[in-house]
C-alpha cells in the first residue's frame, strides 16, 4: 500500500506498521531483550517530544531509519512507499554494514558532518537513545570499556551535528554527562 499520499498522521503510522513488520523478529542488546522497534519508536519520540518536530518526512525517517542497515527492506521500497525525500533521509542514516565497525563509527562521523538538518537531528535522537541504554548493568555483555569507547564516540557524532536543535543537544549533552561521571 503506498502511502506517499495520505494526512500526516497516515503516513507517520504507515511507516511506523512498515518497521514494525521488517524489524519484526529483531531484540535489543539488552537483558530484557526489548522488541527493536522500541528503538525506532523512541528515537521519534525523541525528535517529537524533545526536539519539537512536526516535520511527518524527519518523523517517518525517524521510525525507519534502521530498515536499510538491519532488515531486507530496500531503498526502492521506501521510495515507494513513502516518497524519494523520506528514502534520503534514511539513507543519510544508513551505516554501510559490509565496513568494519571501527571503520563504519569513523564514516558515520564524517557523513554526520556533510549531512541534511533533518539527518543531523535524528543522528542526535538515535544517540540519546542509546546513551539511555547504556548503564552499570546494560547492555549485559559489554564490557566497560566497550561502553566507555561507544559514549565517546557517540558525544563525537553530536559534535558533528551541532547547530540544528538547540533542545535535542542539551538533552543529549546531560546524558553523556551523566554516563561520564559513571564511567570516566
Ligand atoms: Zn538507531
Amino acid at each position: 500500500m503506498s502511502t506517499v499520499e495520505g494526512s500526516p498522521m497516515d503516513k507517520l503510522l504507515s511507516a511506523l506498521a512498515f518497521a514494525a513488520h521488517k524489524h519484526s523478529n529483531q531484540r535489543r542488546k539488552n537483558s530484557r531483550q526489548s522488541p527493536f522497534i522500541n528503538h525506532p519508536i523512541a528515537v521519534a519520540h525523541a525528535l517529537a517530544h524533545i526536539g519539537k518536530i512536526e516535520d511527518t518526512i524527519i518523523l517517518q525517517a525517524a521510525v525507519l531509519h534502521d530498515v536499510l542497515e538491519d532488515t531486507d527492506a530496500s531503498p526502492a521500497d521506501l521510495v515507494e512507499r513513502f516518497g524519494y525525500e523520506v528514502c534520503t533521509l534514511v539513507k543519510e542514516v544508513t551505516d554501510d554494514k559490509t565496513l568494519p565497525s571501527h571503520e563504519r563509527r569513523e564514516r558515520q562521523i564524517e557523513r554526520a558532518q556533510a549531512a541534511s538538518p533533518g539527518a543531523k537531528q535524528i543522528f542526535i535522537a538515535d544517540k540519546i537513545c542509546n546513551l539511555h541504554d547504556v548503564s552499570l548493568t546494560e547492555p549485559p555483555d559489554w564490557p566497560a570499556e566497550r561502553k566507555v569507547k561507544y559514549i565517546l564516540w557517540a558525544d563525537r557524532v553530536v559534535d558533528a551535528c551541532r547547530g540544528c536543535n538547540p533542545a535535542l543537544e542539551a538533552w543529549f549533552d546531560k546524558a553523556f554527562a551523566k554516563r561520564r561521571t559513571i564511567f570516566l
